[in-house]
């Protein structure tokens, strides 16, 4: 490659490593795994050492973290907080060794070895022995004021006795395995959005504008380091060695990992890295490799630090962790629209710390096309992501009698003919009355962005639904009056408290925006972005009502984005007698007034996308065509799957075919891959 293409590539990779850093640490919600960033960032690495001019300020090499966001009060570190650099192999780590004892100039070094935690770093400040402010990294020299949270955090004393100058802790904040995954178990049962992991869970619930809700979380403070308000000079009066450090913060009353190892050489060092390497899967918490620390501080000193790095510590990281283990089933099931979905059913094997028993096949096309078949041995990767992929079957170990999987011509739970979707890869139901694709609308209904009714989780829409009690939205509504028949405090798992309050979040749902109740219908295509769109065109519930009872979808394709593929779904949805009476006797009519009121709409100033309707064509250098359209998807806008005037943008990937050409034709604007991530970059 010419240093032009170089330098074209490390421009695409400093836009793609900055997005995907955005996500990460201002949203925590990655959209791709660590693993995924790490490879993007060696790249970026690589092209530097051979190109060092290419080294700007500006490059993701060069920047720790991400700018602290506007809405928290901002505080400036006494020293900076910086990353760790990372080693990958034994050859990383005697070069940095070497390193060490050549600009140290001393012919032996002791380390100190700690798991290096998978959380966040914060600072918490001391000031007389009292606990005073804390704050988090930021972007290493400017973090977020989180002192209110931290104080919810009972495992962080908020006095240390012996040291009466003002001090600074500097640890990890991190949530245990255990309760992340009751966390997730109980986010899933409202209807809200699953954390990606434990680090995302501590970083989003100590990252809260609210300390209720970081209160109402279990996170713990794992403290590694103890610095001074002047500089790191005046530690030295109290300590020489990063031991005596983590000894005295024990005696402090902080929370220490037990895996902590004094080594006198890289082979001993080794030996520990492999010991705790075994016994990750079983750790309380995750760890994602050992940082590898100079125990002498006045050595420590003398390396000093780049803008990025420590010269004094290491990062000798873990291999992304995977696993085999046999597909004992594989099922199919139904989703609210009716797309139905392979799913294998796993021997349980540990991936990660998480048993994990199953895993998507995704659709029809994927799974005939990866031929995953029951019986299969197949290796399964877990990498930053709470959904584990299934990456290959071994074809040396498949049975002799395996036969590929036949997909079912019948839905698995109302035995209809499925079809296929015209564009797109979906196999469909196409029975709106099918029982699976009810009660998926019924948890849709209650969810989150919906109504978002607290007490009506998947579970309990199950049994309500199983027992005859909820068949529709309206029956929710009249569950109290109906109780006094119905006694559901008397049922398994219930109780008068739960019941109580379950009745309270029914009826505080009881008034909802316009664009949360058109969400709430899930009538197919119309997520949460063209609700919003919907309802900021149509204004108010009347003239919703009326364009719905008249099947007047059509006019809906006046808004930007919208199309006659999501109008005739809007009008063939409600052509659908019980899915207009539900509207009409949950809002009511001219004649009754409903049992819900509908509110105005939300505000949309921050997506830059809302309303506009987005086709991706070609293949993604950056990101795979499904993560594309849920950024955009994310910021407002609606990812289309083919080309029309009404068509906001085009992104054209390589080689991209049919849907450029008719762009091309239409004149509709087409923008590239880059361009698109600018956007939102700009943003
Ligand atoms: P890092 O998390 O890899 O390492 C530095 C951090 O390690 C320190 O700030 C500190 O918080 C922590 N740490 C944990 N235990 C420690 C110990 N015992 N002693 C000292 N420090 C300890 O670095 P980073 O700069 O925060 O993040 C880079 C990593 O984050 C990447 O390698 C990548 O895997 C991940 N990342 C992922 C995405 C994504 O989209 N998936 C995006 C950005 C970053």
């Amino acid at each position: 490659m010419s240093f032009s293409d170089k330098k074209k590539r490390h421009s695409e990779l400093s836009d793609q490593l900055s997005l995907y850093s955005k996500q990460y640490y201002i949203f925590d919600d990655p959209s791709v795994s660590d693993s995924e960033y790490d490879s993007l960032y060696n790249e970026l690495l690589e092209i530097e050492n051979e190109f060092p001019e290419l080294k700007s300020p500006k490059s993701p090499s060069q920047k720790v973290g991400a700018a602290a966001p506007k809405n928290f009060k901002k505080v400036s570190h006494s020293t900076p907080m910086l990353s760790l650099e990372n080693a990958y192999n034994e050859d990383d780590i005697s070069n940095f060794i070497d390193r060490v004892k050549k600009l140290a100039n001393v012919e032996n070094v002791d380390l100190v070895l700690e798991p290096k935690l998978d959380g966040l770093s914060a600072s918490i400040v001391y000031k007389n022995g009292v606990l005073t402010s804390a704050s988090t990294r930021g972007d290493g020299v400017v973090g977020e004021d989180v002192t209110q949270n931290i104080f919810t955090i009972d495992c962080i004393p908020k006095k240390i006795e012996d040291f009466q100058e003002t001090v600074e802790i500097r640890g990890e904040i991190v949530m245990l395995k255990s309760d992340f995954q009751e966390l997730n178990r109980q986010r899933e049962k409202n209807g809200e959005k699953l954390f990606a992991n434990p680090r995302n869970a501590a970083a989003g619930s100590l990252r809260q504008l609210d300390s209720k809700i970081t209160a109402s979380r279990r996170l713990m403070f794992f403290a590694y380091a103890i610095v001074s308000e002047q500089n790191s000079k005046s530690i030295s009066f109290a300590f020489s060695t990063q031991m005596e450090i983590l000894q005295a913060l024990k005696k402090f009353g902080f929370v220490m990992s037990d895996h902590i190892a004094l080594c006198k050489s890289q082979s001993e060092a080794l030996e520990f890295y492999k010991k705790i390497e075994k016994q990750r899967a079983e750790l309380e918490y995750d760890i994602d490799g050992i940082v590898y620390k100079i125990n002498d501080l006045s050595i420590q000193r003398k390396l000093g630090a780049s803008v990025k790095f420590p010269r004094h510590s290491i990062a000798y990281k873990f291999p992304a962790e995977k696993a085999q283990t046999t597909v004992l089933n594989i099922i199919t099931q139904v989703g609210r629209t009716g797309t139905i979905t392979p799913v294998a059913e796993l021997k349980p094997v540990t991936v990660g710390g998480v048993v994990v028993s199953r895993a998507t096949l995704h659709n029809r096309d994927e799974l005939e096309k990866r031929d995953i078949r029951v019986g299969d041995r197949v290796v399964l990767q877990r990498a930053g992501d709470v959904i584990p992929q299934i990456l290959y079957p071994i074809l040396e170990e498949r049975p002799a009698d395996s036969v590929p999987f036949q997909f079912p011509a019948n839905c698995p739970c109302c035995q209809s003919s499925l079809v296929k979707e015209e564009s797109g890869v979906a196999v469909k139901c196409i029975n709106l009355n099918c029982e699976a694709q009810l009660v998926e609308r019924l948890i849709h209904f209650v969810s989150k962005h919906a109504f978002d009714i607290d007490g009506l989780g998947e579970k309990n829409i199950r049994f309500l639904f199983e027992k005859g009690i909820i068949k529709s939205p309206i029956d929710i509504f009249y569950i109290e009056d109906r109780n006094k028949d119905l006694c559901l405090e008397n049922a398994d798992g219930w109780g008068e408290l739960s019941v109580e309050n379950l009745f309270k979040s029914i009826n505080a749902a009881r008034v909802i925006s316009l664009d949360k109740f058109i969400y709430s219908l899930g009538i197919p295509q119309v997520g949460r972005a063209v609700s919003k769109a919907i309802a900021k065109f149509l204004k108010t519930y009347d003239n919703f009502f009326d364009c719905i009872r008249n099947g007047e979808g059509e006019k809906l394709c006046e808004i930007q984005g919208i199309g006659i593929s999501i109008a005739k779904d809007f009008n063939s949805f409600f052509s659908n007698r019980d899915n207009l009476e539900i509207v009409q006797k949950l809002c009511g009519d001219e004649i009754s007034s409903g049992i819900i009121k509908i509110i105005d709409v939300e505000s949309l100033e921050d997506e830059i996308f809302a309303g506009q309707s987005i086709v991706f064509t070609g293949s993604f250098k950056k990101i795979s065509r499904d993560e594309a359209k849920e950024l955009a998807e994310k910021f407002g806008g609606r990812a289309a799957s083919s080309v029309s005037a009404k068509t906001s943008f085009v992104v054209a990937g390589e080689n991209a075919g049919q849907k450029l050409d008719q762009a091309k034709k239409l004149g509709v604007k087409i923008i590239s891959e880059d361009d698109f991530f600018r956007m939102i970059e700009k943003k």
